[in-house]
Protein backbone atom coordinates (compact mmCIF):
# COMPACT_ATOMS: atom_id res chain seq x y z
CA UNK A 1 0.00 0.00 0.00
CA UNK A 2 0.78 3.43 -0.60
CA UNK A 3 1.50 5.84 1.90
CA UNK A 4 -1.47 8.59 1.14
CA UNK A 5 -2.10 12.43 2.70
CA UNK A 6 -4.61 10.54 5.17
CA UNK A 7 -1.48 8.18 6.54
CA UNK A 8 1.19 10.96 6.12
CA UNK A 9 -0.64 12.93 8.75
CA UNK A 10 -1.03 9.88 11.20
CA UNK A 11 2.45 9.48 10.99
CA UNK A 12 3.10 13.02 11.84
CA UNK A 13 0.70 12.47 14.42
CA UNK A 14 2.56 9.93 15.97
CA UNK A 15 6.41 11.54 15.59
CA UNK A 16 5.57 15.23 15.07
CA UNK A 17 5.83 16.78 11.38
CA UNK A 18 9.34 17.78 11.18
CA UNK A 19 10.09 14.00 11.55
CA UNK A 20 7.69 13.17 8.48
CA UNK A 21 8.74 14.17 5.19
CA UNK A 22 6.93 14.12 1.76
CA UNK A 23 8.14 16.38 -0.82
CA UNK A 24 9.12 15.66 -4.38
CA UNK A 25 12.59 16.73 -3.90
CA UNK A 26 12.97 15.11 -0.50
CA UNK A 27 12.04 12.15 -1.67
CA UNK A 28 14.58 12.75 -4.84
CA UNK A 29 17.28 12.73 -2.09
CA UNK A 30 16.25 9.23 -0.58
CA UNK A 31 15.97 7.30 -3.97
CA UNK A 32 19.65 5.82 -4.42
CA UNK A 33 22.77 4.69 -2.12
CA UNK A 34 26.18 4.52 -2.88
CA UNK A 35 25.68 1.67 -5.93
CA UNK A 36 25.85 1.24 -9.83
CA UNK A 37 22.29 0.47 -9.66
CA UNK A 38 21.59 4.08 -7.68
CA UNK A 39 23.44 5.80 -10.82
CA UNK A 40 20.96 4.10 -13.39
CA UNK A 41 17.76 3.80 -11.85
CA UNK A 42 15.61 6.22 -8.58
CA UNK A 43 13.44 4.09 -6.44
CA UNK A 44 11.86 6.89 -4.51
CA UNK A 45 10.01 6.43 -1.38
CA UNK A 46 6.28 8.09 -0.60
CA UNK A 47 7.63 9.21 2.74
CA UNK A 48 10.94 9.67 4.77
CA UNK A 49 10.42 9.44 8.61
CA UNK A 50 12.96 10.57 10.84
CA UNK A 51 12.44 9.15 14.27
CA UNK A 52 14.82 9.93 17.05
CA UNK A 53 14.06 7.20 19.73
CA UNK A 54 13.31 3.54 19.93
CA UNK A 55 9.21 4.11 20.65
CA UNK A 56 9.17 6.17 17.64
CA UNK A 57 10.76 3.50 15.59
CA UNK A 58 8.10 1.04 17.45
CA UNK A 59 5.31 3.35 16.96
CA UNK A 60 6.20 3.31 13.49
CA UNK A 61 6.57 0.00 13.21
CA UNK A 62 2.95 -0.81 14.16
CA UNK A 63 1.37 1.92 11.86
CA UNK A 64 2.79 0.52 8.70
CA UNK A 65 2.15 -2.78 9.91
CA UNK A 66 -1.16 -2.14 10.17
CA UNK A 67 -1.26 -0.76 6.95
CA UNK A 68 1.24 -3.15 5.05
CA UNK A 69 3.88 -0.29 4.27
CA UNK A 70 7.34 -1.30 3.00
CA UNK A 71 9.68 0.55 5.04
CA UNK A 72 13.11 0.31 4.47
CA UNK A 73 15.82 1.34 7.44
CA UNK A 74 18.50 3.80 6.10
CA UNK A 75 21.57 5.46 7.75
CA UNK A 76 23.85 7.12 5.85
CA UNK A 77 23.20 5.92 2.45
CA UNK A 78 27.01 4.67 1.79
CA UNK A 79 26.17 1.30 1.07
CA UNK A 80 27.31 -0.14 -2.86
CA UNK A 81 24.07 -2.72 -3.30
CA UNK A 82 21.06 -0.83 -3.54
CA UNK A 83 20.43 -2.10 0.45
CA UNK A 84 18.96 0.87 1.86
CA UNK A 85 16.97 1.88 -1.61
CA UNK A 86 12.98 1.78 -1.12
CA UNK A 87 12.08 -0.70 -4.21
CA UNK A 88 8.63 -1.53 -3.51
CA UNK A 89 8.23 2.74 -2.42
CA UNK A 90 6.90 3.37 1.00
CA UNK A 91 8.56 4.47 3.80
CA UNK A 92 12.53 5.43 4.13
CA UNK A 93 13.12 5.20 7.92
CA UNK A 94 16.06 7.78 8.54
CA UNK A 95 17.88 6.82 11.61
CA UNK A 96 20.57 8.89 11.20
CA UNK A 97 18.85 11.22 14.38
CA UNK A 98 19.49 8.29 16.86
CA UNK A 99 22.99 9.31 17.22
CA UNK A 100 23.68 8.94 21.08
CA UNK A 101 27.05 7.23 23.00
CA UNK A 102 24.78 6.21 25.79
CA UNK A 103 27.52 4.69 28.22
CA UNK A 104 31.36 4.43 27.87
CA UNK A 105 32.11 1.62 29.68
CA UNK A 106 36.40 0.82 29.30
CA UNK A 107 36.82 -1.51 32.23
CA UNK A 108 34.08 -4.10 30.82
CA UNK A 109 35.52 -2.94 27.22
CA UNK A 110 32.28 -1.93 25.59
CA UNK A 111 30.12 0.83 24.62
CA UNK A 112 26.62 0.90 24.38
CA UNK A 113 25.34 3.48 21.46
CA UNK A 114 22.09 4.29 19.20
CA UNK A 115 23.03 3.07 15.91
CA UNK A 116 23.03 6.49 13.99
CA UNK A 117 26.53 7.71 15.28
CA UNK A 118 28.89 7.90 12.81
CA UNK A 119 32.15 5.16 12.67
CA UNK A 120 34.61 7.71 12.90
CA UNK A 121 32.93 10.05 15.58
CA UNK A 122 32.61 6.77 18.08
CA UNK A 123 36.39 6.38 17.61
CA UNK A 124 37.66 9.99 17.93
CA UNK A 125 34.96 9.64 21.60
CA UNK A 126 36.75 6.40 22.11
CA UNK A 127 40.67 7.43 21.52
CA UNK A 128 40.32 9.86 24.36
CA UNK A 129 39.85 6.97 26.70
CA UNK A 130 42.69 4.77 25.05
CA UNK A 131 40.00 2.62 23.16
CA UNK A 132 38.79 1.64 19.82
CA UNK A 133 36.56 -0.29 18.00
CA UNK A 134 38.23 -1.95 15.49
CA UNK A 135 36.74 -2.33 12.47
CA UNK A 136 37.71 0.19 10.11
CA UNK A 137 35.89 1.14 6.87
CA UNK A 138 36.85 3.48 3.98
CA UNK A 139 33.62 4.97 4.72
CA UNK A 140 34.22 5.72 8.37
CA UNK A 141 34.01 9.85 8.23
CA UNK A 142 30.17 8.93 6.55
CA UNK A 143 28.75 5.52 7.56
CA UNK A 144 26.80 4.65 10.67
CA UNK A 145 27.32 1.80 13.21
CA UNK A 146 23.62 0.78 12.52
CA UNK A 147 25.01 -0.03 8.81
CA UNK A 148 27.90 -1.33 9.80
CA UNK A 149 25.87 -3.97 11.79
CA UNK A 150 23.29 -4.64 9.15
CA UNK A 151 25.55 -4.85 6.54
CA UNK A 152 28.80 -7.12 8.97
CA UNK A 153 30.93 -4.07 7.60
CA UNK A 154 35.35 -4.20 7.71
CA UNK A 155 38.27 -2.71 6.52
CA UNK A 156 41.53 -2.95 6.42
CA UNK A 157 42.26 -4.07 9.39
CA UNK A 158 40.06 -7.60 9.40
CA UNK A 159 42.88 -9.84 8.75
CA UNK A 160 44.16 -9.22 12.44
CA UNK A 161 40.85 -7.44 14.22
CA UNK A 162 37.62 -9.49 12.37
CA UNK A 163 34.61 -8.00 11.29
CA UNK A 164 31.82 -6.07 13.28
CA UNK A 165 30.53 -9.49 13.99
CA UNK A 166 33.18 -9.79 16.06
CA UNK A 167 32.42 -7.09 18.35
CA UNK A 168 28.01 -7.00 18.70
CA UNK A 169 27.48 -8.24 22.05
CA UNK A 170 23.76 -6.90 21.93
CA UNK A 171 21.00 -5.09 20.41
CA UNK A 172 17.89 -3.99 20.62
CA UNK A 173 15.79 -4.66 17.83
CA UNK A 174 12.20 -3.41 16.75
CA UNK A 175 10.73 -6.38 15.18
CA UNK A 176 8.13 -5.11 12.33
CA UNK A 177 5.16 -5.55 14.14
CA UNK A 178 6.45 -3.08 16.44
CA UNK A 179 7.41 -4.94 19.58
CA UNK A 180 10.82 -4.13 20.96
CA UNK A 181 13.24 -6.69 21.92
CA UNK A 182 16.74 -7.22 22.80
CA UNK A 183 19.39 -9.87 21.85
CA UNK A 184 22.72 -10.75 23.44
CA UNK A 185 20.79 -11.34 27.28
CA UNK A 186 19.00 -8.31 28.43
CA UNK A 187 20.03 -5.77 30.79
CA UNK A 188 23.29 -8.04 30.82
CA UNK A 189 27.50 -6.66 30.66
CA UNK A 190 29.06 -10.37 30.05
CA UNK A 191 31.47 -10.68 26.91
CA UNK A 192 30.22 -13.94 26.52
CA UNK A 193 26.85 -16.12 26.90
CA UNK A 194 25.96 -19.25 25.23
CA UNK A 195 22.21 -18.43 26.73
CA UNK A 196 19.58 -19.30 23.87
CA UNK A 197 19.64 -19.05 20.29
CA UNK A 198 22.17 -16.30 19.02
CA UNK A 199 19.70 -13.57 17.80
CA UNK A 200 22.40 -11.08 17.93
CA UNK A 201 24.40 -12.76 15.42
CA UNK A 202 21.59 -13.55 13.11
CA UNK A 203 20.64 -9.70 13.10
CA UNK A 204 24.50 -8.99 12.12
CA UNK A 205 24.83 -8.90 8.40
CA UNK A 206 20.59 -8.78 7.88
CA UNK A 207 21.13 -5.68 6.03
CA UNK A 208 17.52 -4.29 7.73
CA UNK A 209 15.27 -7.72 6.20
CA UNK A 210 14.52 -8.88 9.81
CA UNK A 211 14.55 -5.71 12.21
CA UNK A 212 15.06 -2.02 13.26
CA UNK A 213 18.50 -2.20 15.25
CA UNK A 214 17.87 0.75 17.41
CA UNK A 215 21.00 0.33 20.20
CA UNK A 216 24.21 -1.73 20.09
CA UNK A 217 26.13 -2.72 22.77
CA UNK A 218 29.71 -3.33 21.35
CA UNK A 219 33.05 -4.55 22.14
CA UNK A 220 35.90 -2.34 22.02
CA UNK A 221 39.47 -2.80 22.38
CA UNK A 222 42.66 -0.67 24.49
CA UNK A 223 44.55 0.86 21.15
CA UNK A 224 48.05 -0.56 20.78
CA UNK A 225 50.72 2.21 21.43
CA UNK A 226 51.81 2.10 18.28
CA UNK A 227 51.56 1.49 14.62
CA UNK A 228 54.60 0.66 11.49
CA UNK A 229 54.19 -0.06 7.84
CA UNK A 230 55.89 -2.23 5.09
CA UNK A 231 55.85 -1.34 2.05
CA UNK A 232 57.25 -4.07 -0.68
CA UNK A 233 56.34 -3.48 -4.52
CA UNK A 234 56.55 -7.15 -7.12
CA UNK A 235 57.46 -7.54 -10.42
CA UNK A 236 54.68 -10.07 -10.84
CA UNK A 237 51.38 -10.51 -9.09
CA UNK A 238 51.96 -14.32 -8.22
CA UNK A 239 55.25 -12.87 -6.10
CA UNK A 240 53.14 -10.94 -3.93
CA UNK A 241 50.79 -13.55 -3.36
CA UNK A 242 53.79 -15.40 -2.61
CA UNK A 243 55.04 -12.59 -0.17
CA UNK A 244 51.90 -12.71 1.73
CA UNK A 245 51.52 -16.38 2.41
CA UNK A 246 55.65 -16.80 3.34
CA UNK A 247 54.55 -13.83 6.59
CA UNK A 248 51.92 -15.63 7.36
CA UNK A 249 54.03 -18.54 7.58
CA UNK A 250 57.04 -16.95 9.85
CA UNK A 251 54.24 -16.72 12.34
CA UNK A 252 53.83 -13.11 12.00
CA UNK A 253 50.59 -11.35 12.39
CA UNK A 254 49.82 -7.81 10.40
CA UNK A 255 47.25 -5.67 11.19
CA UNK A 256 46.35 -5.08 7.60
CA UNK A 257 47.91 -6.52 4.26
CA UNK A 258 46.39 -4.14 1.46
CA UNK A 259 47.69 -4.70 -2.59
CA UNK A 260 47.43 -2.31 -5.02
CA UNK A 261 47.42 -3.45 -8.57
CA UNK A 262 49.77 -1.17 -11.33
CA UNK A 263 46.39 0.46 -12.52
CA UNK A 264 45.79 1.45 -8.99
CA UNK A 265 49.34 2.61 -8.14
CA UNK A 266 49.23 4.75 -11.42
CA UNK A 267 45.79 6.20 -10.31
CA UNK A 268 47.18 6.81 -6.36
CA UNK A 269 50.11 8.55 -8.32
CA UNK A 270 47.81 10.83 -10.71
CA UNK A 271 46.05 11.96 -7.56
CA UNK A 272 48.55 13.10 -5.43
CA UNK A 273 51.57 13.72 -7.11
CA UNK A 274 53.53 13.94 -3.89
CA UNK A 275 52.84 9.82 -3.42
CA UNK A 276 55.83 8.24 -5.04
CA UNK A 277 55.45 4.64 -5.20
CA UNK A 278 57.85 2.24 -7.37
CA UNK A 279 56.89 1.13 -10.70
CA UNK A 280 55.74 -2.39 -10.47
CA UNK A 281 53.26 -5.41 -10.75
CA UNK A 282 52.01 -5.16 -7.61
CA UNK A 283 53.02 -3.31 -4.33
CA UNK A 284 52.17 -4.53 -1.07
CA UNK A 285 51.47 -2.24 2.54
CA UNK A 286 51.85 -4.45 5.79
CA UNK A 287 50.44 -2.61 8.44
CA UNK A 288 51.70 -3.77 11.72
CA UNK A 289 50.83 -2.59 15.37
CA UNK A 290 51.87 -3.35 19.22
CA UNK A 291 54.09 -2.13 21.66
CA UNK A 292 57.23 -0.12 20.25
CA UNK A 293 59.54 -2.88 20.58
CA UNK A 294 57.43 -5.33 18.83
CA UNK A 295 56.30 -3.02 15.86
CA UNK A 296 60.26 -2.71 14.98
CA UNK A 297 60.43 -6.58 15.23
CA UNK A 298 57.59 -7.36 13.13
CA UNK A 299 58.50 -4.72 10.74
CA UNK A 300 61.98 -5.96 9.97
CA UNK A 301 60.98 -9.30 9.76
CA UNK A 302 58.59 -8.92 7.30
CA UNK A 303 60.93 -6.90 5.28
CA UNK A 304 63.18 -9.66 5.35
CA UNK A 305 60.82 -11.88 4.14
CA UNK A 306 59.59 -10.12 1.24
CA UNK A 307 63.42 -9.06 0.37
CA UNK A 308 64.28 -12.61 -2.00
CA UNK A 309 61.12 -11.88 -3.82
CA UNK A 310 60.44 -8.03 -4.42
CA UNK A 311 62.17 -5.37 -6.01
CA UNK A 312 61.85 -2.81 -3.42
CA UNK A 313 61.20 -3.44 0.28
CA UNK A 314 61.37 -0.53 2.78
CA UNK A 315 59.46 -0.03 5.89
CA UNK A 316 58.88 2.89 8.83
CA UNK A 317 57.79 3.18 12.50
CA UNK A 318 58.07 6.99 11.69
CA UNK A 319 54.49 8.29 12.12
CA UNK A 320 55.15 11.18 9.50
CA UNK A 321 56.19 8.89 6.74
CA UNK A 322 53.94 6.35 8.17
CA UNK A 323 51.24 8.17 7.09
CA UNK A 324 52.48 9.52 3.78
CA UNK A 325 53.26 5.85 2.67
CA UNK A 326 49.74 4.95 4.18
CA UNK A 327 48.28 7.69 1.97
CA UNK A 328 48.85 5.53 -1.51
CA UNK A 329 46.14 3.37 -0.02
CA UNK A 330 44.07 5.79 1.35
CA UNK A 331 43.39 8.20 -1.58
CA UNK A 332 43.17 4.73 -4.38
CA UNK A 333 39.40 4.78 -4.48
CA UNK A 334 39.12 8.01 -4.67
CA UNK A 335 42.12 8.36 -7.22
CA UNK A 336 40.55 5.49 -9.40
CA UNK A 337 38.82 7.58 -11.69
CA UNK A 338 42.00 9.17 -12.96
CA UNK A 339 43.08 6.94 -14.87
CA UNK A 340 40.99 7.86 -17.67
CA UNK A 341 39.20 11.11 -18.85
CA UNK A 342 35.49 11.27 -18.71
CA UNK A 343 34.67 7.86 -16.30
CA UNK A 344 33.01 7.08 -13.62
CA UNK A 345 33.81 4.66 -10.85
CA UNK A 346 31.17 1.66 -11.11
CA UNK A 347 30.69 0.90 -7.68
CA UNK A 348 29.27 -3.10 -8.29
CA UNK A 349 31.61 -6.48 -8.59
CA UNK A 350 33.76 -4.00 -5.93
CA UNK A 351 34.27 -6.15 -3.33
CA UNK A 352 34.49 -9.88 -4.28
CA UNK A 353 36.80 -12.23 -1.66
CA UNK A 354 38.56 -15.41 -2.87
CA UNK A 355 40.87 -17.72 -1.00
CA UNK A 356 44.00 -15.98 -0.12
CA UNK A 357 45.91 -18.06 -2.67
CA UNK A 358 43.41 -17.11 -5.88
CA UNK A 359 44.14 -13.35 -5.20
CA UNK A 360 47.21 -13.05 -7.81
CA UNK A 361 44.97 -15.53 -10.34
CA UNK A 362 42.17 -13.07 -9.15
CA UNK A 363 43.79 -9.80 -10.57
CA UNK A 364 45.10 -11.10 -13.48
CA UNK A 365 41.49 -12.68 -14.60
CA UNK A 366 40.33 -9.09 -13.91
CA UNK A 367 42.46 -7.25 -16.29
CA UNK A 368 41.16 -9.89 -18.86
CA UNK A 369 37.59 -9.13 -17.73
CA UNK A 370 38.59 -5.23 -18.31
CA UNK A 371 40.85 -5.71 -21.63
CA UNK A 372 37.78 -8.17 -22.97
CA UNK A 373 35.38 -5.30 -22.07
CA UNK A 374 37.17 -2.16 -23.53
CA UNK A 375 37.23 -0.99 -19.68
CA UNK A 376 39.99 0.08 -17.57
CA UNK A 377 39.54 -1.84 -13.87
CA UNK A 378 41.33 -0.69 -11.29
CA UNK A 379 42.05 -3.27 -8.22
CA UNK A 380 43.42 -2.84 -5.04
CA UNK A 381 42.22 -4.56 -1.52
CA UNK A 382 42.72 -6.33 1.75
CA UNK A 383 45.04 -9.60 0.14
CA UNK A 384 45.26 -10.58 3.73
CA UNK A 385 41.64 -11.49 3.73
CA UNK A 386 41.60 -12.33 -0.06
CA UNK A 387 39.22 -8.97 -0.34
CA UNK A 388 39.12 -7.24 -3.31
CA UNK A 389 38.19 -3.71 -4.72
CA UNK A 390 37.93 -3.88 -8.33
CA UNK A 391 36.94 -0.04 -9.90
CA UNK A 392 35.11 -0.61 -13.27
CA UNK A 393 35.49 2.95 -14.89
CA UNK A 394 32.84 3.65 -17.59
CA UNK A 395 31.65 7.01 -19.09
CA UNK A 396 28.04 6.49 -17.91
CA UNK A 397 26.80 8.75 -20.82
CA UNK A 398 27.56 5.96 -23.54
CA UNK A 399 24.97 3.38 -23.27
CA UNK A 400 27.03 0.55 -24.60
CA UNK A 401 29.87 1.34 -22.39
CA UNK A 402 27.24 1.06 -19.37
CA UNK A 403 25.97 -2.95 -20.48
CA UNK A 404 30.05 -3.72 -21.56
CA UNK A 405 30.46 -2.54 -16.99
CA UNK A 406 27.21 -4.60 -16.27
CA UNK A 407 28.60 -7.79 -18.06
CA UNK A 408 32.41 -7.01 -16.64
CA UNK A 409 30.59 -7.10 -12.99
CA UNK A 410 28.73 -9.75 -14.06
CA UNK A 411 32.09 -11.59 -14.94
CA UNK A 412 33.68 -10.30 -11.88
CA UNK A 413 30.97 -11.74 -9.68
CA UNK A 414 30.76 -15.26 -11.10
CA UNK A 415 34.68 -15.30 -11.36
CA UNK A 416 34.23 -15.40 -7.38
CA UNK A 417 32.22 -17.60 -7.47
CA UNK A 418 34.61 -19.68 -10.29
CA UNK A 419 37.98 -19.44 -7.30
CA UNK A 420 36.19 -20.78 -4.72
CA UNK A 421 35.03 -17.31 -3.12
CA UNK A 422 32.21 -15.18 -2.49
CA UNK A 423 30.74 -12.55 -4.80
CA UNK A 424 30.67 -10.10 -1.55
CA UNK A 425 33.16 -10.09 1.13
CA UNK A 426 32.08 -7.01 3.08
CA UNK A 427 29.47 -5.03 1.26
CA UNK A 428 26.35 -7.21 1.28
CA UNK A 429 23.92 -8.65 -0.85
CA UNK A 430 21.12 -5.47 -1.12
CA UNK A 431 19.69 -5.90 -4.45
CA UNK A 432 23.05 -6.26 -6.93
CA UNK A 433 23.83 -9.81 -5.28
CA UNK A 434 20.48 -11.42 -4.81
CA UNK A 435 20.97 -13.18 -7.97
CA UNK A 436 24.02 -15.31 -7.38
CA UNK A 437 21.88 -16.04 -3.76
CA UNK A 438 20.32 -19.40 -5.20
CA UNK A 439 24.36 -19.96 -6.42
CA UNK A 440 25.91 -18.75 -3.32
CA UNK A 441 23.73 -20.29 -0.84
CA UNK A 442 21.55 -23.69 -2.78
CA UNK A 443 18.96 -24.85 -0.28
CA UNK A 444 20.34 -22.93 2.56
CA UNK A 445 18.50 -19.70 0.81
CA UNK A 446 15.41 -21.73 1.61
CA UNK A 447 16.06 -21.61 5.62
CA UNK A 448 17.39 -17.49 4.96
CA UNK A 449 13.43 -17.47 3.35
CA UNK A 450 12.42 -19.03 6.23
CA UNK A 451 13.62 -16.91 9.14
CA UNK A 452 12.84 -14.17 6.79
CA UNK A 453 8.85 -15.21 7.14
CA UNK A 454 9.33 -16.19 10.76
CA UNK A 455 10.20 -12.62 11.16
CA UNK A 456 8.52 -10.57 8.68
CA UNK A 457 5.42 -12.71 8.04
CA UNK A 458 4.12 -9.83 5.74
CA UNK A 459 6.93 -8.73 3.90
CA UNK A 460 7.37 -4.79 4.83
CA UNK A 461 10.54 -4.68 5.86
CA UNK A 462 13.27 -3.62 3.31
CA UNK A 463 11.49 -6.01 0.67
CA UNK A 464 13.50 -6.80 -2.61
CA UNK A 465 16.37 -7.74 -1.28
CA UNK A 466 19.22 -10.50 -0.58
CA UNK A 467 16.64 -12.55 -2.96
CA UNK A 468 14.54 -13.31 0.06
CA UNK A 469 11.15 -13.52 -1.79
CA UNK A 470 10.10 -16.77 -3.56
CA UNK A 471 10.15 -15.20 -7.15
CA UNK A 472 9.26 -16.91 -10.48
CA UNK A 473 11.21 -19.38 -11.84
CA UNK A 474 13.76 -18.14 -14.04
CA UNK A 475 13.04 -14.56 -12.42
CA UNK A 476 15.66 -12.75 -10.00
CA UNK A 477 14.71 -11.05 -7.46
CA UNK A 478 16.75 -8.00 -9.00
CA UNK A 479 14.44 -8.44 -12.05
CA UNK A 480 11.16 -8.47 -10.23
CA UNK A 481 12.40 -5.40 -8.28
CA UNK A 482 13.59 -4.16 -11.80
CA UNK A 483 10.01 -3.80 -13.35
CA UNK A 484 8.58 -2.02 -10.22
CA UNK A 485 6.28 0.86 -10.62
CA UNK A 486 8.36 2.78 -8.60
CA UNK A 487 11.39 2.54 -10.34
CA UNK A 488 12.49 5.93 -12.34
CA UNK A 489 14.61 5.22 -15.09
CA UNK A 490 17.00 8.27 -15.27
CA UNK A 491 17.59 9.68 -18.92
C1 LIG B 1 33.84 5.41 -0.21
C2 LIG B 1 33.25 4.17 0.44
C3 LIG B 1 34.11 3.29 1.07
C4 LIG B 1 33.58 2.13 1.68
N1 LIG B 1 34.44 1.29 2.31
C5 LIG B 1 33.97 0.20 2.95
C6 LIG B 1 34.86 -0.69 3.63
O1 LIG B 1 36.06 -0.49 3.67
N2 LIG B 1 34.32 -1.76 4.25
C7 LIG B 1 32.98 -2.01 4.24
O2 LIG B 1 32.54 -3.00 4.82
N3 LIG B 1 32.12 -1.20 3.58
C8 LIG B 1 32.57 -0.10 2.95
N4 LIG B 1 31.70 0.73 2.28
C9 LIG B 1 30.27 0.38 2.22
C10 LIG B 1 29.40 1.04 3.31
O3 LIG B 1 29.98 2.23 3.75
C11 LIG B 1 29.17 0.10 4.50
O4 LIG B 1 28.38 -1.00 4.12
C12 LIG B 1 28.47 0.83 5.67
O5 LIG B 1 28.55 0.08 6.83
C13 LIG B 1 27.03 1.22 5.40
O6 LIG B 1 26.62 2.11 6.42
P1 LIG B 1 25.44 3.17 6.17
O7 LIG B 1 25.18 3.85 7.46
O8 LIG B 1 25.77 4.04 5.03
O9 LIG B 1 24.26 2.17 5.82
P2 LIG B 1 23.17 2.30 4.67
O10 LIG B 1 23.82 2.30 3.34
O11 LIG B 1 22.25 3.40 4.97
O12 LIG B 1 22.40 0.92 4.89
C14 LIG B 1 23.04 -0.31 4.67
C15 LIG B 1 22.08 -1.45 5.02
O13 LIG B 1 21.80 -1.45 6.40
C16 LIG B 1 20.41 -1.31 6.66
N5 LIG B 1 20.32 -0.50 7.89
C17 LIG B 1 20.93 0.69 8.12
N6 LIG B 1 20.70 1.08 9.39
C18 LIG B 1 19.92 0.11 9.96
C19 LIG B 1 19.35 -0.06 11.25
N7 LIG B 1 19.55 0.80 12.24
N8 LIG B 1 18.59 -1.15 11.47
C20 LIG B 1 18.40 -2.08 10.50
N9 LIG B 1 18.92 -1.96 9.27
C21 LIG B 1 19.68 -0.88 9.00
C22 LIG B 1 19.84 -0.70 5.41
O14 LIG B 1 18.49 -1.05 5.22
C23 LIG B 1 20.73 -1.31 4.34
O15 LIG B 1 20.27 -2.58 4.00
C24 LIG B 1 32.18 1.88 1.64
C25 LIG B 1 31.34 2.79 1.00
C26 LIG B 1 31.85 3.92 0.40
C27 LIG B 1 30.90 4.88 -0.26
Amino acid sequence: MKVDGALALEFQKQLGAGKVLTKETEMACYAFDSSFLGQLTEYRPDAVVKPDSAGEVAAVMRLASRHRIPVTPRGAGTAQTGGAVPVRGGIVLDLSSLNRIIEVDTDNLQVLVEPGIVHADLNAHLARFGFFFPPDPGSSRMCTLGGMVSNNSSGMRAVKYGTTRQYVLGLEVVLPGGEIIWTGVKGSKALKTVSGYDLTQLMVGSEGTLGIITKIRLKILPMPEKRGLVLAAFDTLEKSGEAVISVFRNRLFPSAIEILDKTAIRAAMLYKPDIVLPQAEAALLFEVDGSPADVVYQAEKIAGVCGPLAGHVEWTDDPVKFGKLWQARQVVGAAAARVKPGVTRVYDGEDICVPITKVPQALRRIQEIGARHGLTIVTYGHIGDGNLHSAVMANLRDPAEVEHARQATDDIHRLALELGGTTTGEHGVGLTRAKYMEEEHGLALEVMRGIKKAFDPDNILNPGKMALETVAMGETASDKTAQDKTAVERE
